[in-house]
This record gives C-alpha cells, sequence and structure tokens, in this order.
C-alpha cells in the first residue's frame, strides 16, 4: 500500500462507518445465529472466507473512485420532523438506490435470486467499471448487507444531514480531538481494547425470545430506534462541555455510559443480520 492509499483510507475512516471491528463483531454475533443451510448457502458463495473477513470490504472500496456511487448506501438521512417512512417516500420516487434502507432490500432480493435485482446491480457495478468481491456479483451483495445492516444499527448513520451524521461536530475523546460520528463509529469499541472476537462473546448473550423478537422487527424499527438514540446523544453532549476549550469532553463517565448502548446495537444488528440470511436459505 502507497502512501497515498493510506491517506486515503484514513480520511475514509473519518466517515460514515462502524471501524472495522464494529462491522467484526457483527458479523460474528450473525455466524453463531445462522441456520445450517443459511451457512451452506454462504459457503457456496463466499468459500472458506468469514463474514467478518468480507464484511469492511465496502468501506475498503470507498477509496476508490468507480465504487462512489455506493457512498450514500452506508447511511440514512432521516430530520428530526420527519419518519423513516417520509424518507423512503421520497428515494422510492426515482429507479436508483439512495440510501441504507435502499441498499438491504436491493441485496436481499439479489440473494433471493431475483433476476430483475441481479440485472440491475450488475448493470450499475459494469458502467461504473467497480470490481466485484471475488469477481461475484452474489458475494458482492453479501458483503454489502452484512455491512449496511451494521451500519444502520450506529445512531449516527441514521444522520441529519447538516451535520453529517456528526463528522462536523468536534469532541474531546479521552484527551484527543475526533468528532462525536468517529466516537461512536470507533472510539467508543476500541477503548475496550478487545479483539472482535473477545468483544462478540462477551456481548452474544440471548434466550430464544429475544433473538425472535429482534429479527421479528422490520428494517423501519432499526433506523427509528437509532434515531432515538441519536437524539439522545445530541442531548447530552453539552452535559460534558470543557470550559477551557468549549467542546464536549468525553472520557469515562461518557464510555461508561455509552459502551453498553454500542454492545446492545451491535448485538441486535447480528442476530437481525443473521434473521435476513436465514429467511433468504430457509429450506
Ligand atoms: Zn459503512
Amino acid at each position: 500500500m502507497n502512501i497515498i492509499s493510506i491517506l486515503i483510507l484514513s480520511a475514509a475512516q473519518l466517515f460514515n462507518f462502524w471501524g472495522a471491528n464494529g462491522h467484526r463483531v457483527v458479523a460474528q454475533i450473525c455466524e453463531w445465529h445462522l441456520s445450517d443451510s443459511a451457512k451452506e448457502e454462504i459457503t457456496n458463495i463466499m468459500g472458506t472466507e468469514l463474514l467478518a473477513e468480507v464484511t469492511n470490504w465496502p468501506d475498503y472500496v470507498k477509496s476508490e473512485r468507480e465504487w462512489k456511487f455506493a457512498d450514500s448506501w452506508h447511511y440514512t438521512t432521516v430530520h428530526p420532523d420527519q419518519t423513516v417512512e417520509d424518507m423512503q417516500r421520497i428515494y422510492a420516487r426515482d429507479s436508483s438506490i439512495n440510501d441504507a434502507t435502499e441498499a438491504i432490500s436491493l441485496m436481499k432480493d439479489i440473494l433471493k435470486g431475483d433476476a430483475a435485482a441481479t440485472a440491475y446491480f450488475d448493470n450499475i457495478i459494469d458502467r461504473n467499471r467497480a470490481r466485484r468481491l471475488n469477481n461475484s456479483t452474489k458475494a458482492t451483495a453479501l458483503a454489502y448487507l452484512v455491512h449496511i445492516v451494521g451500519d444502520i444499527h450506529q445512531p449516527m448513520h441514521v444522520g441529519k444531514n447538516r451535520d453529517l451524521g456528526g463528522n462536523k461536530i468536534e469532541v474531546m475523546f479521552f484527551n484527543d480531538r475526533y468528532n462525536i460520528h468517529s466516537v461512536w463509529d470507533t472510539r467508543i469499541i476500541e477503548h475496550e481494547r478487545l479483539s472482535y472476537t473477545e468483544f462478540a462473546t462477551f456481548i452474544n448473550k440471548t434466550t430464544p425470545e429475544m433473538v425472535a423478537d429482534l429479527q421479528d422487527d422490520p428494517m423501519e424499527e432499526w433506523a427509528r430506534e437509532s434515531i432515538e438514540l441519536r437524539e439522545d446523544i445530541y442531548n447530552t453532549l453539552y452535559d460534558y462541555t470543557d470550559r477551557e476549550s468549549g467542546l464536549p469532553s468525553l472520557s469515562w463517565r461518557y464510555q461508561h455510559d455509552n459502551i453498553v448502548v454500542v454492545e446492545k446495537r451491535l448485538l441486535e444488528a447480528g442476530i437481525r443480520l443473521a434473521g435476513i440470511l436465514n429467511e433468504i436459505y430457509e429450506d
């Protein structure tokens, strides 16, 4: 990797994703909740690669001009005076894939074997000369599905666009300067200093009822939950303001109060993702 791509990658990391480990945690939890037939079909698509290995691919290709068209698939925008359904109605007016919810629906259809959805995706990929993961449209769709279900559970990925989902709001986090979006994508998770498998093991505490309930929720509900959490994040931010810098200064108390929220969202994302895949590959 040359210096330019390192710079591009680290710039990309400031925007729009659970950090790499957050996505891996979601993928790992999902693997643990897959049915045998779903596991088998996924192996047919991915070979020996784990979902945790491919889930960050959609973020890696963000640095490629050819994949630019997919940037808006990693989040959705819902203003405080709008509902998720209002935004979906607006996005549905044109045929392009505008946000995370439309992208999730497309990827599900492709994995179900829907010919029109597959042709649609193939067409945008080829028109943009973008490369596919493992030269396979299905593998590409699967990686996007695993990734975006994670993204939409990150509260700041259901953003208000005037501050780009919090990317423009500066905060101090344990004495370093970040924006609130990246604190939620990456910093809170990384502060625990766990590997993704350790993290996933610690949070994978479920009951069959809990799994069934979570898998019943439609994706509009996932987005609504993110909006509620997002509003909490904005409403409490200035409780932490540091007099000297004037910036919210987040450290142990913030970490302690919010790591539980991050854990809950990663677990919910993983379980719901498994629900989608189990449904697609029901035998
Ligand atoms: Zn993303």
